[in-house]
């Protein structure tokens, strides 16, 4: 047997991973197919034993081979997936990526690009910056204002608040103080549940500060917080769109207390400061110019697949200085004066994830993205109407994005539960029930271009 390792490059992969032009036709056919069909059923979740039973075991010292690979997914597994992408998928954020955008994340693959650093990735990251300084410009953020794509909100929270922190503890350092006991966070008692859990991995303290009477944040809360607990709080985080009722906290108040105290202000914006794209939903976010740093998913409403959240500080060296990771083997990298964008949050490694949506953008111009996030505010409106207008029906709250919360008068968390079964089982939509005030309510999170008015109707239709 000849020696592996020092035969000629066809014969080695051969030797060490036999694949062929098949393989990859395999399963770009496949993609292609599920990329361009309109008609992918909605599915739902199969239980373990049954997944059990119908794929069986996969994973074999002789391998099945791609076309039983790719048949077992498309046939077995992909139908046990939601489809997120489907026009009646109303439930938590949907998703709604574009042909481009998904068509693309393919290509993202097959390139083996690697985002972390500017040595390895220049062209990729330059297209990524264009588009966080497109964004940057949108929120009226200044011209130094930069960032990066990382996984997802979450993780996109996280890392500016560890930046905020990184900041207020030099600045503690520079003027000689000793630090806090603890540090704290202040935010709406309707953050999302990301705030509390970064709070949570940093080992700071969190206050959240009762909302006004309209579900907003302002800027007198704040201001009474920081009273209370001073130089300890490092950050103020207000949201632009909460993910429950799609409200948007007053920034504008909040950002004039956050900017005469100097403390950090990061908006969390991952499902709603999409909606600034379009204009005259602008004034809703006044006060987004004034922040240190903002996130928005583009795997929510900028119809790109998962998963990506766009992390935009106002002032990028403040977070390289924060999350650069110091290394040997790194020194190289770390180093040059090279826009890294891996320096800018929590990972190394890094997928190119912004690439899709630049694709996206740059094929079907900035103004389609305006009319598409429009289209999802305009139809949340109209169906509002509709719930406010209908007998046994009522709206919990006029939506401010294109979040519609309303309820069947007189049912019960087990009508709404056994309602909701029977929609999906019928794959009409999946609409799951939520709560407000310890009350049972329901939910439409309107996102995807291909919703339309007549299939919510048809959708209330079912609930009479
Ligand atoms: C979805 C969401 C997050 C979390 O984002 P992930 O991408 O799911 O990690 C954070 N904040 C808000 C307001 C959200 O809607």
């Amino acid at each position: 047997m000849t020696d592996p390792t020092t035969s000629r490059p066809e014969a080695r992969m051969h030797a060490v991973l036999p694949e062929t032009a098949d393989t990859v036709d395999e399963v770009l056919d496949y993609a292609r197919r599920r990329a361009l069909a309109t008609d992918i059923p909605l599915d739902q979740a199969l239980r373990p034993r049954d997944l059990e039973r119908l794929a069986g075991r996969t994973v074999t010292p002789g391998g099945i081979g791609a076309r039983r690979a790719t048949a077992v997914f498309e046939n077995i597994l992909a139908p046990a997936c939601l489809t997120t992408d489907h026009p009646g998928y109303l439930s938590f954020i949907p998703s709604a990526p574009s042909k481009a955008a998904s068509a693309f994340d393919v290509i993202v693959s097959a390139s083996s690009v690697y985002g972390g650093s500017w040595v390895e990735g220049s062209g990729a990251v330059y297209a990524e910056n264009e588009v966080l300084h497109w964004l940057a410009a949108e929120f009226g953020l200044p011209q130094g204002a930069g960032g990066v794509f990382m996984q997802g909100g979450t993780i996109g929270n996280l890392s500016a608040l560890v930046t905020a922190r990184d900041v207020a503890r030099r600045r503690f350092a520079d003027e000689g103080r000793e630090r806090p006991s603890r540090w704290i966070v202040v935010c709406s008692a309707e953050a999302h549940s990301s705030i509390a859990s970064a709070a949570d991995v940093m080992d700071v303290q969190i206050v959240g500060v009762p909302t006004g009477a309209d579900g907003r944040l302002h800027g007198d809360a704040v201001a009474a917080a920081l009273d209370e607990h001073g130089d300890a709080v490092f950050a103020v985080v207000a949201t632009g769109g909460t993910t429950n009722f799609g409200i948007v906290d007053d920034i504008a108040s909040i950002a004039a207390v956050t900017h005469e105290r100097g403390v950090w202000l990061h908006i969390d914006g991952a499902y709603g400061l999409a909606a600034m794209l379009v204009e005259r939903m602008r004034p809703t976010f006044a006060g987004v110019e004034l922040a240190d740093s903002v996130i928005v998913d583009p795997h929510k409403w900028l119809f790109a697949p998962f998963d990506a959240c766009a992390l935009i500080y106002r002032d990028p060296t403040v977070a390289f200085r924060a999350h650069t990771q110091h290394a040997e083997y790194l020194d190289t990298l770390t180093e040059a004066a090279d826009w890294n964008p891996s320096d800018l949050g929590i990972q190394l490694t890094r997928r190119a994830r912004g690439l899709p949506l630049w694709f996206s953008l740059a094929t079907h111009g900035t103004e389609r993205y305006r009319e598409a996030i429009d289209y999802g505010i305009h139809l949340a409106r109209r169906i509002a109407d509709e719930i406010a207008a209908r007998p046994g029906f009522s709206l919990v709250r006029d939506p401010q994005l294109s979040v519609v919360v309303f309820r069947r008068d007189g049912w019960t968390l087990a009508d709404y539960d056994r309602w909701s079964q029977k929609l999906l089982d019928d794959q009409i939509g999946f609409v799951v029930p939520s709560s407000h005030a310890g009350e049972p309510v329901v939910r439409f999170a309107i996102i995807n271009p291909m919703t339309t008015y007549e299939l919510l109707v048809e959708i209330l239709d079912s609930m009479e």
